[in-house]
């Protein structure tokens, strides 16, 4: 039997379990929201995510953050509204529970956040030499060409493994300067310099351009982000040599299945 109030992860909570799954309860009735008859709440150490859903077989788990577990009651009922309004689809998570988003606006909840990202996140490598291209060069090369050098240099790193859904990523959670990560695909001799250019001066914008807030959805890509974007020389070049990637990418997979393939039929 575990203790009330604490987790299997040893985690100290501010409530106990039971309570946080009535304060679902409670908040899905102020959404006006229907919750499956089972619930499941657990805290664990999540990299990124304040929480995760997943609903199943007329249960749904809850899994939220660590960093949140000890926060104060009214933070976690606002947390409660959140969660409800992201699994039932009854509100925008970002219209409602404004007591949790001021919360995880704190500094200490900030910084909290940002070391278990840190040394949690298995996405990423902060190195900077790739195999073929560094990554510091080319930030400050980009850095010259486009913003007159302005920008501070933020966390930079490859993805660790090959992605197919996106060629880097921004993250303002990294203080002081965010973070930019660039897929490992495009460190390659065969992918011409622009490339890695185009992609990096893309994340960089999100460092230049806020994003917005429009009916409750945070938008990073704005108007005045795409048009920015197009700014960069060869901006429209850019989508063929993203696809050129991705299929010399794909005969390599398939390649290597072939080779697997027969030695398992041998
Ligand atoms: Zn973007």
């Amino acid at each position: 039997m575990r203790m009330a109030g604490r987790d299997d992860t040893g985690v100290q909570w501010t409530v106990t379990r039971e309570e946080m799954e009535q304060m679902l309860r409670e908040a899905a009735k102020r959404l006006g929201a229907r919750l499956p008859r089972r619930l499941q709440v657990a805290v664990r150490p999540l990299a990124e995510a304040y929480f995760r859903t997943t609903a199943r077989g007329g249960e749904l788990r809850v899994v939220i953050n660590d960093a949140l577990a000890d926060a104060p009651r009214d933070v976690l009922e606002a947390l409660s509204e959140v969660i409800v309004a992201r699994a039932s689809g009854a509100a925008r998570p970002r219209m409602v529970g404004k007591p949790f988003w001021d919360h995880v606006e704190t500094e200490e909840l900030r910084e909290r956040m940002q070391a278990n990202y840190l040394a949690r996140q298995r996405s990423f490598d902060p190195e900077l030499q790739g195999m073929a291209s560094d990554l510091a060069g080319l930030f400050d090369a980009v850095n010259e060409t486009y913003f007159e050098s302005g920008l501070p240099r933020p966390l930079l790193g490859w993805t660790r493994r090959p992605i197919t859904y996106r060629w880097g990523w921004y993250s303002s959670m990294v203080r002081p300067h965010g973070l930019i990560v660039i897929n490992c695909l495009l460190d390659d001799p065969k992918v011409p310099r622009f490339v890695l250019e185009g992609t990096m001066y893309h994340e960089m914008l999100h460092m230049q351009v806020d994003p917005v807030v429009v009916n409750g959805r945070r938008v990073v890509h704005t108007r005045q982000f795409r048009t920015l974007e197009r700014r960069f020389d060869r901006h429209e070049d850019l989508r063929p040599q993203y696809r050129k990637v991705l299929r010399r990418y794909g005969r390599e997979v398939d390649a290597v299945r072939r080779t697997r393939g027969r030695r398992g039929r041998r």
